[in-house]
């Protein structure tokens, strides 16, 4: 283990000092704006660089390849990427297994100086690790940072936790004996992220796995690789042997399957779409040949996510924050408000302030820092320009509805927003996963609430009201994981918010929270008499 060996170039923070959230930095500072586009400038010269699969600490290439590209310029390649397949699984597992012998045993401090190591490195290279996530998901500025410090955040937060783990004692010591409880590690866990926290999401899940003393097969998004890639070189560079994390890009039909249906696997750990989310959880319900244990799943899946602003709301608030949850990266996240439910006396001069606000959204690459840059691909923009249309079915089109063409033949999308849109229609039901906001009027805060509990997903959501009592019965009757009083209902923030969702959004798994690392371990108690 090379930890201590770094401790001269690294200096990590001290897990005494207690857990604070990363500060955003200020991009309206022009010393921070200057460091950001040199950021962007330097790394250019490092765009389209090939990476290999790391099995066991080893560089391997395969015949297949993955081409990450920028989606505000698609002829720009961000990284060159090793497709590992089905015969890959084995290697990765065995190499897996080989290192769960010793990572298991190592003492708990050890695992946790590594993450330390990881974020102060993070930390130092920020600038760097936000331009990757510009060129490779088309994230602006903002949002970049917002994705670098909570990775930072989910470190350090999961090295402190897993020491708080580390001494649990059982709640009462029965007379005559000495009662012990020990959280050890499962095994070798299959860690499949999402492409639009490539960085937070995909760091998150496997440092929670190796901090508890598990080895992991990283599969990230194939819109993603390359911060994943990136964050793999990090932990090498903080201290990591070989085998602990093995990173391998593939696809999910093939490499995905093979590690969930492997019987030496032992956990996943997903997050992405209900889609996928359920086929995972379905395939690994089934014991292969040769299992000895039910695989263990944490599934964090997709959302529908409600702003409901009530006839007493702040109204320049509530619109603010409507507008910031459905359009920050253009609408791509799991808890981006995809739906506005407005009280009947609200609702005109709501949807007229909406619509001025949006027009202020300027649509561009994010490299210049525009509010909106690029959607992720090709696919995804087809899908959300399907909803569009379906959209002018259901309602009235207020906003957007384009994709705007430019010469470098990106992937974008206006911020697009209907009104009149009824709570069961499609509009109102599916995640769209883009910048489309529909606008749905309610008779009063009762129906507003129903409407808000009626989808089949229950993440985020967040009320603007100025009345207690309706706050306080929105507290117990809005079902959703992550619900927010008069704010927006995106930016949860480690340790505060801890995130997952209710019914098909998940397992409520609770990312940064205190619950997290018990699913990465199992408890084992150990009674001996006196
Ligand atoms: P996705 O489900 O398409 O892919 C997620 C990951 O699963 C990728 O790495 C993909 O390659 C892999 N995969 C695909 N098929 C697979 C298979 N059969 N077996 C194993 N792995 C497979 O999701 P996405 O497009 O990357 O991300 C967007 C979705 O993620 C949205 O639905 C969003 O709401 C959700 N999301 C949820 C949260 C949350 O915390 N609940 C957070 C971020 C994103």
């Amino acid at each position: 283990m090379a930890t201590s060996s770094l401790s001269t170039q690294i200096q990590p923070r001290s897990p005494q000092g207690g857990f604070v959230n990363e500060a955003f930095v200020d991009f309206k500072s022009p010393s921070v704006a200057r460091s950001m586009k040199a950021a962007l400038d330097q790394l250019g010269g490092q765009l389209g660089r090939e990476y290999d699969l790391v099995i066991g600490g080893q560089r391997l290439r395969t015949e297949g390849k993955i081409r990450s590209l920028n989606p505000a310029r698609p002829a720009q390649l961000v990284g060159l990427h090793q497709k590992a397949g089905a015969e890959h699984a084995n290697l990765a597992m065995k190499a897996a297994l080989d290192a769960f012998e010793s990572w298991s045993r190592t003492p708990v401090e050890t695992r946790v100086s590594l993450l330390l190591n990881a974020a102060e490195i993070i930390r130092q290279r920020a600038f760097e690790f936000r331009a990757w996530l510009t060129y490779e998901v088309g994230k602006n500025w903002a949002e970049t940072d917002a994705d670098v410090g909570e990775t930072i955040d989910f470190l350090e937060f999961y090295a402190r936790e897993a020491l708080r783990l580390a001494s649990a004692t059982t709640p009462i010591q029965f007379p005559g004996e000495r009662n012990e409880l020990h959280y050890i590690p499962l095994g070798v866990g299959a860690v499949i992220p999402p492409w639009n926290f490539p960085f937070a999401i995909m760091a998150g899940m496997t440092a929670a796995s190796i901090v508890c003393g598990n080895t992991v097969i990283l599969k990230p998004s194939s819109d993603a690789p390359t911060i994943a890639a990136k964050f793999v070189e990090v932990l090498e560079e903080a201290g990591m042997p070989g085998g602990v994390v093995n990173f391998c890009p593939g696809s999910g039909a093939s490499f995905g399957n093979a590690i969930v249906e492997h019987p030496r696997t032992r956990f996943i750990a997903f997050t992405g779409s209900k889609a996928v989310g359920l086929e995972i959880h379905e395939r690994a319900a089934k014991a292969q040949p040769g299992q000895i244990w039910i695989k263990r799943t944490i599934l964090e899946m997709g959302g529908k996510d409600s702003i409901l602003v009530c006839a007493d709301a702040d109204l320049d608030a509530a619109v603010e924050g409507v507008v910031a949850s459905a359009f920050g990266f253009s609408g791509q996240k799991c808890s981006a408000c995809s739906r506005a439910i407005i009280e009947a006396p609200l609702y005109d001069v709501f949807v007229e302030r909406v619509r001025e606000r949006v027009a202020q959204l300027t649509v561009g690459d994010p490299a210049a820092n525009h509010n909106l840059g690029p959607v992720v691909n090709r696919a995804a923009l087809d899908s959300m320009l399907g909803y569009i249309e379906t959209g002018k079915r259901e309602g009235r089109l207020v906003a957007g509805g384009s994709a705007p063409v430019t010469e470098d033949g990106g992937y974008f999308l206006e911020p697009t927003v209907f009104a009149d849109i009824a709570p069961d229609a499609v509009l109102a039901q599916e995640e769209i996963f883009g910048p489309v906001l529909a606008l749905i009027k309610v008779e009063n805060f009762a129906e507003g609430l129903q409407v808000a509990n009626n989808t089949e997903y229950g993440l985020t959501g967040a009320i603007y009201s100025s009345d207690r009592a309706k706050l306080d019965h929105a507290r117990r009757e809005f079902h959703v994981g992550n619900l927010y009083f008069n704010r927006k209902c995106t930016g949860a923030m480690v340790g505060a918010h801890p995130f997952g969702g209710f019914n098909m959004s998940g397992t409520d798994s609770k990312a940064g929270g205190p619950d997290y690392l018990y699913l990465f371990t199992q408890a084992k108690s150990v009674a001996e008499k006196l």
